[in-house]
């Protein structure tokens, strides 16, 4: 097998791939295998419980959190969140059709309608921010670019940062709060260090009083929405509770595409119709996330596959020892990386993209200087053994994922190559 670095679909661990075909054969002594079996048979839907035990336990979800399993992957999310969470809103804020006609001669209509804020750090949230607008057309919302991380960046137009605190702009009671917490195509990731310059400011997010039904002041919950896609599982997740809805697509760190996994808190679990009743958009049945909760995540059929590798993934995780565990090796693959990727830039060989601090453990990117350097470095790791390391090609340069099936071996592997490849071209 190839040393792959892809960036998803990416690399699944080898005992993993052979469990899961023989239980493509025969799924847990059924004499069926899982690509056939029912999804509603006994021993898929303890499969499916344990894999929810499984993600709760490592991740410390509590049971203020529900966790649903879907399908359409982060891009499906990225409606489903626009969607629900403007439900929610409206339940939150019944639509007075006084105020909303006067507030719409002051400008105030978006404003009763509910502010959708997005952190733009990269191309994906960018993207995110763009699905919102396309369905906020027609006064549904209205979108607010909180920040635009490529206005602090050294050419002004790439992601190459998470901007600091100081740069930060959220509404007032909005819908949502949007964030990618690791931008895989250009690198950028916020900090887990709670006192970085590029971890997430908490703390800025308003959790004003409001009153409550009976005139009792009461805190609101933050609608804070995360994108893990390609984050997830990797190392725990900071503030996690503080979260309205944490969502990832498999591909990346816990098995193949087709499953979408969702950590959504109790009151976002919300009833689409009654807000379509009060001026929402309608929202369809398999994008409601209250559809999944009820129906135990089994509305419709499950990509019952996608969630077997997941589970079998998940089970040898904790057997390693969890989080943790991954968390430190995670820890030691990237930082090897990046003193590679210094010590050719120090050469004039490599050039880091991203600013100090604000760099992706999972997608370390960078460039190869000099005329055909590129190719010759992806040639030369190809007849290594080496795939899957040419950068987004929306980006360029080099993409070295490290996802937690990429071993500290493969790692070490890449980083000789890396040297070798400074040592040759700085001659
Ligand atoms: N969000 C992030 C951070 C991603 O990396 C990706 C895909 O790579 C997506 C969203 C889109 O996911 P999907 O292809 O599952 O729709």
């Amino acid at each position: 097998r190839a040393t792959y670095f892809g960036a998803g679909p990416s690399a699944l661990p080898v005992s993993v791939l052979e469990e899961a075909a023989k239980g493509l054969l025969n799924f847990q002594n059924t004499g069926i295998g899982i690509a056939e079996i029912s999804h509603r048979s006994k021993e898929f839907t303890a499969f499916l419980t344990t894999l929810e035990s499984l993600i709760r336990t490592q991740l410390d979800v509590p049971p203020t959190h529900q966790i649903l399993f879907t399908q359409g992957g982060g891009s499906q999310q990225f409606s489903a969140v626009v969607m629900n969470m403007l439900a929610r809103y409206r339940l939150l804020h019944p639509l007075d059709h006084t105020a909303a006609g006067q507030g719409q001669q002051e400008g105030g209509a978006a404003a009763a309608a509910g502010k959708l804020d997005y952190v733009v750090t990269g191309s994906w949230s960018k993207k995110a921010a763009e699905e919102a607008r396309r369905l906020v057309v027609g006064g549904g919302g209205q979108v607010n670019v909180v920040v635009d991380g490529r206005q602090y960046s050294k050419d002004g137009k790439s992601f190459d940062n998470i901007p600091s605190h100081d740069a930060y702009t959220f509404s007032e009671d909005p819908a949502l709060v949007y964030y990618c917490e690791n931008e895989t195509v250009d690198g950028v990731e916020f900090s887990h260090e709670a006192d970085s310059a590029a971890s997430f400011p908490f703390h800025l997010l308003k959790t004003s009083s409001s009153s409550g039904d009976g005139g009792a002041p009461r805190r609101r919950l933050v609608p804070l929405v995360a994108d893990y896609s390609s984050s997830f599982m990797m190392r725990p997740i900071p503030r996690l509770a503080d979260h309205a809805v944490i969502y990832a697509g498999a591909q990346k760190n816990i098995g193949p595409a087709g499953l979408t996994i969702l950590i959504v808190r109790q009151d976002c679990l919300v009833d689409v119709d009654a807000a379509a009743q009060l001026g929402a958009a309608p929202v369809p049945t398999t994008l409601s996330w209250k559809t999944l909760a009820d129906s135990g995540s089994l509305y419709n059929t499950p990509s019952v596959f996608s969630i077997y590798m997941a589970g079998l993934v998940l089970e040898r995780m904790g057997a390693q020892g969890g989080l943790r565990y991954y968390e430190e090796m995670n820890r030691r693959k990237e930082e090897k990386v990046y003193a590679a990727v210094r010590e050719g830039e120090g050469k004039g060989v490599f050039r880091k993209k991203v600013r100090d601090g604000s760099e992706s453990w999972m997608n370390v990117v960078f460039e190869v200087s000099g005329e055909g350097a590129e190719g010759r470095f992806l040639d030369g790791a190809e007849k290594r053994g080496m795939k899957g390391l040419k950068g987004h090609r929306s980006v360029g340069g080099i993409r070295v994922s490290l996802y937690n099936a990429v071993t500290e071996e493969h790692t070490d592997a890449l980083v000789q190559y890396m040297k070798e490849f400074i040592a040759e071209e700085s001659q």
